[in-house]
């Protein structure tokens, strides 16, 4: 079921700051069209009105031209990559532009005996993924969403995906950025080679900031060499805190998979309707196991063996391709629920002893609110994404969904976890901030927030 993205027929004015921008821009426009489909993420986040223009870059050079005439004339910016954020922090609203890179989708540089790839911001993240394969190498941040989120965009939330749970998150993979500042001035961090400790890190203060520092303009990415082997099952257990208890198992036997994946019941039951699987019938949750490197074999007996006491049963997959129906499944889980209605997509992340209880957890928020809560993880990182599915007219911003999304947030909190491991704080997580990192931390960001944009101008009110 597509959003309903309803913004009121009137045809708001530009003010006179942001119609001076747009006016002497060459890549801008006011378009209503335009502005309608740049105006918020897949986070269910449905803004009250459009914002003023976009700014469709496709160089540099127009991103330095955006934010010099924003600054200038004091307005709000929103940079935007592909759009896939599930935590509004791409939303704009009216007296605002959006500067759009999208269109900076090039591959510059492929160096297979460094193992780097130089890009630009728009390029998607499986476009990266698939020039990397042809010299025997890939890109390791692989969120669910890769066929369709940009690098710019990963950076800026610092995105992690399935191969996370052994190659680390985006932090990991980016050596260096070149980014465009507030008033249009252009600093280049970090560095091609894969030490280097000179100055602070900005690298990687830019990874994860939500387009609030800087726009990415190019990035310098870390490739590795393809794994010689990798080695699937899947494991099918009556209920979903066997499964975390297994997936805490793992762990505690000190085994490395490359992908280490949890769904939950109701979870699988939408991907089967969407897909025509038939995973729910098999059990009441699932967990995908991925070993890879020489010993993939060895390290998936020793997988299988730390499981077996809580698994229902364990499958092996036979080949490539019934690995990759299985790493699927796992990837359908967003899509498929989307099409149930408007799907809210918590991001909490626990101690990876405390997944059992996480999810204990969310089924006592789920019958206090009212509300339906459909579980993924990605159970190497103590990662939990809790879908919270409402009526397509249903806000997500007040109300049982919200109250819920809160709920997550101190469930996680209670647990030694953390509000978001790796969509972002964006708009909609932004209350909890503070509660999460103290008023010291807070105070320490807000000072690094105005050294590097003093008037405020790059994507207001998200993040931070
Ligand atoms: C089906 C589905 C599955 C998903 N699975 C995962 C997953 O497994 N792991 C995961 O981490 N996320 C996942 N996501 C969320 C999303 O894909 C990621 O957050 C992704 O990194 C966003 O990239 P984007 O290009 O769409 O960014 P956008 O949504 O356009 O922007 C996201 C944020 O980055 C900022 N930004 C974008 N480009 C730039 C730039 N060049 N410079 C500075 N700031 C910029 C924006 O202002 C915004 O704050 C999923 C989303 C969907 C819809």
């Amino acid at each position: 079921m597509p959003l309903q993205t309803e913004y009121p027929t009137t045809e708001a004015t530009a003010s006179s700051a942001t119609a001076a921008v747009l006016a002497a821009h060459p890549r801008a426009t006011s378009d209503p069209q335009a502005r309608a489909a740049v105006a918020t993420d897949r986070s269910g986040y449905v803004p009250a009105t459009l914002p003023d223009g976009v700014v469709r870059a496709e160089s540099a050079d127009d991103v330095i031209e955006a934010l010099r005439l924003a600054h200038a004339h004091n307005v709000p910016v929103v940079p935007r990559g592909a759009g896939t954020g599930l935590a509004a922090g791409a939303s704009a609203h009216a007296g605002q532009i959006v500067v759009d890179v999208s269109g900076m989708d090039r591959i510059l540089e492929i160096d297979p005996v460094e193992m780097i790839a130089v890009v630009q911001p728009g390029v998607l993240n499986a476009e990266v993924n698939a020039a990397a394969a042809e010299h025997g190498l890939f890109y390791a941040p692989d969120p669910a969403s890769t066929a369709i989120c940009s690098i710019g965009g990963n950076i800026a939330t610092n995105a992690g995906g399935m191969w996370c749970a052994k190659y680390g998150v985006t932090r990991e993979s980016v050596l260096g950025l070149t980014v465009v500042l507030a008033d249009g001035r252009v600093v280049r961090t970090g560095r091609r080679t894969i030490k280097g400790v000179t100055g602070y890190d900005l690298n990687a203060l830019f990874i994860g900031s939500e387009g609030t520092l800087g726009i990415v303009v190019e990035a310098t990415l870390r490739l590795r060499p393809r794994p010689v082997r990798t080695e699937t099952l899947a494991a099918y257990f009556d209920d979903i805190e066997a499964a975390g208890l297994a997936a805490s198992a793992i762990t505690a036997a000190r085994i490395q998979p490359s992908i280490l994946e949890l769904m939950d019941g109701p979870t699988l039951g939408a991907v089967d309707r969407a897909e025509g699987t038939h995973h729910r019938e098999l059990g009441g949750a699932f967990l995908l196991a991925q070993t890879d490197g020489y010993g993939a074999h060895l390290e998936l007996d020793e997988i299988a063996r730390a499981i077996e006491p809580y698994a229902s049963s364990v499958h092996r997959a036979g080949s490539a391709e019934e690995a990759e129906a299985l790493v699927k499944a796992r990837r359908d889980a967003i899509p498929s629920l989307e099409k149930l209605g408007r799907v809210s997509i918590g991001d909490i992340a626990v101690p990876r002893n405390r997944l059992a209880e996480a999810f204990t957890g969310l089924e006592e928020i789920s019958a206090r609110t009212g509300v339906p809560i459909f579980s993924v993880a990605h159970a190497a990182d103590g990662n939990l994404h809790p879908m919270i599915v409402v009526d397509p007219d249903t806000s997500i911003t007040e109300g049982p969904a919200k109250e819920a999304l809160g709920d997550m947030f101190h469930l996680a909190q209670g647990l030694g976890g953390t509000l978001t491991g790796e969509h972002g704080v964006g708009l909609l997580k932004r209350q909890w901030v503070e509660e999460e990192v103290g008023d010291i931390s807070r105070s320490l960001q807000g000072a690094i927030k105005a050294a590097f944009d003093p008037t405020g101008i790059l994507n207001p009110g998200k993040a931070i």
